[in-house]
């Protein structure tokens, strides 16, 4: 037979996805295993989203809704966006997706043209290098510093800029470092990106999720001559726990969103007509959830950074936002351990998960092999009972 395509051959399979499923996997043979890898809150949807979802049903919501979204959630978008942000978009320039994540995708399929280069701070959400191979665009790198909270600098971004850069990605608060760009910051960025007309593609799914920051600030912000060139990504997924609905949206410049919607209307058609009705219910119904879910999470936060800042061998910065903590393992990486060499983030992944029963995302899935991270979005108990566990086997090499 002749091969598959080539193109989609390269296409590696999400890293995070990976490890949780061997835990997974071990937890179904009765292990007792603690899993620091979720990528998603440990909540249940609130009860009045869940309630709209059932009403959406019993009505017969059930059919094909424009591909693009229905204009009722479209509006919900623009009113959160003038709420909470103060930016004035019309439904015209929304676009709601099958989660932020497709919302991406469309994104860089709608902006690049083969060889268009996108600048992606390193460490990255797994997804960002891929989405923009996927689109023909060539992922350019840049690593960021512990000191510099993994914030990539003006300086840096000069560097990189050529004439065939297009894009550049800014994620606040950030997966998987937690950090949180201040005005200032974003600010500098903006500046550039302006000078070097660039696109600044802006997700910000992690938006609610803050914890030491009042408010969150988002790029679009700064003027009309950079809201132009920002595409905002963002969705309900982790604000109000419902990664299993598959709604995110996209905001920018009409011309984009037009491109973006004719694309997902061969695609995938409409996101899922009763996932849209509660997505309603999510943005304009009470946020007491959220704020409630942002409490518990800022506990287990100040509990595990403190605990693992007390763990002789390990260290980490404090993040500001979103549910993980980046760990820096360098100390302990290329010590033996009963006899295997832990050479890289990936072997110290495998004999936490393998000897001491604790799954943890390495580095090197977001581009940084001197890491692990920890989500927390796991329950206080795990979280006691887990550090202990990786307490145990830093002190067996330390
Ligand atoms: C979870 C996540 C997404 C995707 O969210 P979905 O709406 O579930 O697709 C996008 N960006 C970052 C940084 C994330 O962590």
């Amino acid at each position: 037979m002749k091969p598959i395509s080539s193109k989609a051959f390269k296409i590696a399979p999400s890293p995070t996805l990976a490890i949780s499923a061997r835990a997974k996997e071990m937890k179904n043979q009765g292990i007792n295993v603690i899993g620091f890898g979720a990528g998603q809150p440990d909540f249940n949807t609130p009860n009045h989203i869940r309630e709209a979802a059932k009403k959406a049903i019993d009505e017969g919501f059930t059919g094909y809704t424009p591909a693009a979204g229905i204009v009722e959630l479209k509006e919900a978008v623009c009113e959160k966006f003038k709420k909470e942000n103060n930016l004035d978009f019309k439904p015209s320039q929304v676009i709601i997706s099958n989660g932020a994540k497709h919302s991406l995708y469309n994104t860089f399929q709608a902006l690049l043209d083969p060889g268009d280069e996108v600048i992606i701070p390193v460490p990255y959400w797994v997804s960002y290098p891929q989405l923009v191979e996927m689109a023909g665009g060539t992922p350019v790198f840049v690593e960021t510093e512990e000191e510099h909270k993994f914030k990539i600098t003006p300086q840096q971004l000069k560097k990189v800029i050529n004439e065939k850069t297009k894009a550049l990605i800014i994620n606040s608060p950030n997966n998987p470092t937690g950090t949180v760009y201040t005005k200032k910051d974003l600010e500098d960025i903006a500046e550039i990106a302006v000078s070097n007309d660039l696109y600044i593609i802006s997700d910000e799914i992690y938006e609610k999720l803050l914890y030491d920051e009042d408010t969150h600030f988002s790029i679009a912000q700064i003027d009309e001559e950079v809201k132009r060139r920002t595409i905002i990504i963002n969705g309900v997924s982790k604000a109000y726990a419902m990664t299993g609905w598959r709604i995110g949206y996209a905001a920018g410049e009409e011309k984009i969103i037009k491109v973006m919607s004719n694309i997902q209307s061969h695609a995938t058609s409409n996101p899922n007509s009763i996932a849209q009705k509660a997505a309603v219910a999510a943005l304009l119904g009470a946020q007491k959830p959220v704020e409630d879910m942002v409490n518990e999470f800022s506990k287990r936060r100040d509990y595990m950074v403190n605990k693992i800042n007390d763990i002789e061998g390990l260290s980490c910065i404090n993040p500001k936002g979103a549910f993980y903590v980046f760990v820096n393992i360098s100390k302990i990486k290329g010590k033996t351990v009963s006899d295997k060499k832990l050479s890289t983030s990936d072997d110290i992944a495998n004999v936490l998960l393998d000897d001491f029963k604790v799954a943890v995302i390495p580095g090197s899935a977001f581009g940084m092999d001197n890491y692990i991270r920890l989500s927390y979005a796991v329950s206080m108990d795990d979280i006691q009972l887990g550090l202990d566990r990786i307490q145990r086997f830093v002190s067996s090499i330390i």
